[in-house]
């Protein structure tokens, strides 16, 4: 059902020496007692924060309901918490992900659009392309008449480095099919999304 994909070649061993290089380069010493197992611990941290490497979140999304009496207008899961990390300087992106869609005759499991999330989410990443596979995941395999995905994220590597501005979220929104086309499909979605700010 999920296929699984292997890590690439690097051992457990040389990904625990890096974070040893990484502590001392910061001014410690990584033989403290502290942090004698703070290489296991991290690299273990990266095995959950990047599981999405290893599978392919379009498997989600191939078991369908198609039984639904009928039922043809958009279903809108809203509020998908996730966190993800910037590709550019490996910092947590915390956010919400709201995503809606217009069936043809096959709906999914509403679960399985938050594993889609994840399945990307769970990777270094930037919030456009996060956005952007989500949607694309979600066209090509349930063919629906229209998606839309909309992304609300803090960015770490902006609120506690760099700038320093804090309170500062970034939304991203992909439109395809009738979202993109039809501009009262679109405003229905994004009036599902917008619902509970009001
Ligand atoms: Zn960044």
């Amino acid at each position: 059902m999920k296929p699984r994909r292997k890590r690439p070649t690097v051992t457990r061993e040389a990904a625990e020496d890096a974070v040893r290089t990484l502590l001392q380069w910061a001014g410690e010493d990584p033989a403290r007692e502290g942090l004698l197992d703070t290489p296991k611990r991290v690299v273990d941290a990266y095995g959950d924060w990047f599981s999405g490497y290893l599978v392919d979140p379009a498997a989600y999304l191939r078991r369908t309901f198609e039984e639904v009496a009928g039922y043809d207008e958009m279903i809108v899961l809203r509020d998908i918490e996730f966190e993800s990390y910037c590709e550019h300087h490996m910092a947590p992106i915390i956010g919400r992900a709201h995503i809606g869609y217009l069936p043809t005759d096959k709906v999914v499991g509403i679960s399985k659009l938050a594993r889609v999330v994840d399945g990307f989410a769970r990777r270094f990443q930037v919030q456009e392309k996060l956005t952007a596979q989500i949607a694309h995941c979600i066209e090509d395999v349930l063919k629906p008449r229209g998606v839309g995905v909309v992304i609300d994220a803090v960015h770490q590597c902006m609120t506690t480095r760099g700038v320093h501005k804090r309170g500062v979220s970034m939304v991203t929104s992909q439109m395809l099919g009738d979202f993109r086309e039809d501009a009262r499909t679109r405003a229905e979605f994004l009036r599902f999304v917008d619902s509970r700010r009001a």
